[in-house]
């Protein structure tokens, strides 16, 4: 049998469970293998019917005296048998199964596994699960029978509509069973010794059908380890392939050393070391003969756009393009006047493009030809657009658009590129002949499990904070100091001119017409209750990108106190005299999430408070709300996180489309690890190992650098 068969092509009974089998992530024949089941029932202890106790959970096997139908006093209907081994009979009893009696008859010899109860001064087995075994030696002495359903650990599977753990069991037996010769092992045996791992065939055996816990645990460690072995070779694999065919563009960084340095020098601030890090690691990677191809990760406040305004000026300096492309409006236009700051002084042109705002080009302070720029009038950007000679475009993905091509594209950025589509990203970099990449995100994703995620990717992290940044108070809010929490803010607004954001609830991923209506609900509230005597604004998704832009630049110029917002605030916003953030129902939101929106405050030097409200009486929820007080490192809240509630949700905000695993979790950091020496230390031995490298041949990782 051909495992990589697909089960849509396999005919007959297959074709009507194929789009259910697809559901559980079954695909071809050999997923079935790799369907795991989650837990066992355990059935092992196979019994003589004269010895079974009441309670006691027992296999059974004997022959069927009788079995009939039979109706309760208010009509159900109930099936009993009779069976009988060398020892004594028992009854058996099952409920509502009356299709029982045409498959179990009289005189079959049985396997039963089930719970022994008393009912009417007897033992009675209920609702055993059941197995024919007449083909099975009748002379006795013979071996207790070890079928698939009975006498065993039996499996049990993740299940959905119409495929049973029985149906899902009997499948993967015979798939074993008819493919023992196939379960070759891949793995060289040095890695097997080195790490006491079991052989392949005997992990996916045991894995379903252990003759022990100790079995099952010890197939389930290699078929985790092999998880992430193979997702990380396959990566590395691409990542080579993919390094192979292309042509880079080695920026000369010598020859620019003095503009470089008085860049630098220029700055209103001094690099941190991880930021000065982090830059040289994008120089070498700049310089060399391959397209770039990044993750900067930093926490919230960690400074990346200042590392990637570093870059694009090198690749300005080399005279080619760059793009950077950020997920809000609100954004793109925060880091349009960044950019710009930072870089018109040296003669950088940058231009904005969002979606719904007519192209804008910053003043250029230096002398190029500003012919253009004098005519301030401003005309429908597509238009516009050919004309522009921008050296840096910054924008939403409206810089995606077929109008807008760049002459010679030499870098891309992508902030928080977890909010962009695998699609997104690969659209950007065809702007370009193979440009370098640079993506960046917040999202604290820990170290191993990058690694893991995003195997083909070189990864820099800015783990140390600006100095002079001030810790933020944080609270949890019960529902009863609400009131003194909102008259404690009124204070701290007269007293210190603080400025506020008020996080109303997360309800969905993408902003919907739900969410506009709780903000707006909390804003009217607020404003006529609350904080009646105080200047409310309101921002949210919906809002025409003008209104958002108008509100967010009357808070920043402190016309606004209270700014009522939905989490789009989430990302980047950069309001220095906010010292107060009020996140709403803050126990929905992942500790990720609720560091980010947390890092909106503190970013000036007044101390700055975050006031987490929650109705919740979940143990778990407050103990993780808890933590949001004595945690401050983004990475740290993510693990624990990923601790208390499983990877699911980091995942989740981590990446559109990424490879998701099935056996090996994330928070298994030793694994991850180890996995990743092994990949490094077998990579480049890969060609004398022909069976492993047929097997990576199977493994599909989606998260990989796209082309
Ligand atoms: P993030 O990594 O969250 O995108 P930003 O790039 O927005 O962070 O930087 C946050 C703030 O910190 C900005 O106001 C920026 O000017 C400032 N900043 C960046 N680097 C430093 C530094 N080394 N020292 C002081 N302030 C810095
Ligand atoms: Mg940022």
């Amino acid at each position: 049998m051909n495992l990589q068969k697909p089960i849509k092509e396999a005919g007959t009974i297959y074709k009507t469970y194929s789009k259910r089998l697809e559901k559980l992530g079954i695909n071809v024949f050999e997923d079935f293998l790799y369907h795991i089941p989650f837990r066992y029932e355990d059935y092992s202890i196979i019994s003589k019917i004269s010895h079974v106790q009441r309670g006691e959970i027992v296999t059974i096997q004997g022959t069927v005296v009788d079995i009939k139908n039979e109706f309760t006093k208010n009509w159900k209907r109930l099936q009993k048998a009779k069976i009988q081994d060398e020892t004594g009979p028992i009854d058996v009893v099952w409920f509502n199964q009356p299709f029982l009696v045409n498959v179990i008859h009289k005189g079959d010899r049985i396997s039963l596994s089930g719970k022994i109860d008393w009912y009417l001064h007897k033992l009675v087995m209920q609702s055993p699960v059941y197995e024919i075994i007449n083909n099975y030696p009748t002379i006795h002495p013979a071996p207790p029978w070890c079928g698939i359903h009975t006498g065993r650990l039996v499996p049990v599977y993740p299940e959905t509509r119409g495929v049973s753990s029985k149906w899902l069991r009997r499948q993967i037996y015979n798939i074993i069973e008819h493919n023992k010769q196939n379960l070759l092992e891949y793995l060289p045996y040095s890695i097997i010794n080195d790490n006491s791992l079991l052989e392949i065939k005997e992990s996916i055996e045991q894995i379903h059908f252990p003759n022990t816990l100790e079995h099952a645990n010890k197939s389930r460690q290699r078929l985790a380890f092999d998880e992430l072995l193979l997702l990380q070779l396959r990566a590395m694999q691409r990542r080579f392939e993919w390094e192979k065919n292309l042509i880079g563009h080695p920026f000369s960084i010598s020859k620019f050393k003095k503009n470089i340095q008085k860049f630098w020098e220029n700055l209103p601030f001094i690099l941190t070391n991880a930021q000065k890090r982090a830059v040289k690691e994008i120089f070498a990677d700049l310089a060399g003969n391959k397209p770039m191809n990044r993750l900067l990760e930093g926490d919230v406040g960690s400074g990346k756009t200042v590392v990637s305004a570093i870059a694009m000026y090198l690749a300005h300096l080399n005279g080619y393009q760059s793009v950077f492309m950020a997920p809000t409006e609100i954004l793109a236009q925060q880091h349009f006047n960044t950019i710009s700051n930072l870089l018109s002084p040296f003669g950088v042109k940058v231009g904005l493009a969002t979606g719904s705002k007519k192209l804008q080009i910053s003043n250029v302070k230096s002398q190029i030809n500003t012919n253009n720029q004098k005519s301030k009038q401003t005309k429908n950007w597509k238009l516009e657009i050919g004309n522009w000679k921008f050296d840096i475009l910054v924008g939403t993905h409206a810089v995606l658009s077929k109008t807008i091509q760049f002459e010679n594209l030499g870098l891309v950025v992508i902030d928080e590129q977890q909010r962009f589509g695998v699609e997104q990203r690969a659209l950007i970099r065809k702007k370009g002949k193979s440009p370098h990449l640079l993506t960046m995100t917040a999202t604290p994703i820990p170290r191993t499990v990058a690694l893991t995620l995003y195997g083909d990717l070189s990864l820099s992290v800015l783990d140390e904070l600006p100095k002079g940044r001030q810790n933020i108070k944080t609270w949890l809010v019960p529902p009863e100091k609400r009131t003194s929490a909102y008259a404690w803010i009124k204070k701290q607004i007269g007293e210190t001119k603080s400025q506020v954001f008020i996080i109303c609830p997360f309800i969905e991923e993408s902003e919907s017409m739900q969410t506009v209506k709780a903000a707006n609900k909390e804003f009217e509230y607020l404003k006529n209750n609350a904080f009646n005597n105080l200047r409310v604004g309101l921002l949210h998704g919906k809002q025409k990108a003008k209104d958002k832009e108008e509100i967010l630049n009357q808070f920043r110029e402190g016309k606004i106190d209270i700014l009522v917002a939905t989490p789009i605030v989430e990302v980047g916003i950069d309001i220095p005299n906010a010292t107060i953030i009020v996140i709403e129902a803050s126990e929905r939101f992942g500790l990720s999430q609720l560091h980010q929106l947390r890092g909106r405050v503190g970013r000036g030097n007044k101390k700055s408070y975050c006031l987490l409200f929650t109705e919740s009486k979940s143990q778990q929820s407050i103990q993780r709300l808890k933590a949001m007080g004595t945690m401050s490192v983004g990475a740290e809240l993510a693990e624990l996180d990923l601790k208390l509630r499983g990877h699911g949700e980091l995942y989740g905000t981590m990446q559109h489309g990424a490879s998701s695993l099935k056996i090996a979790s994330f928070s298994d950091f030793a694994l991850i690890e180890k996995a990743k020496k092994t990949a490094e230390k077998i990579f480049p031995k890969l060609s004398n190992f022909p069976l492993l490298l047929e097997k990576l041949k199977t493994i599909t990782v989606k998260n990989v650098s796209p082309d």
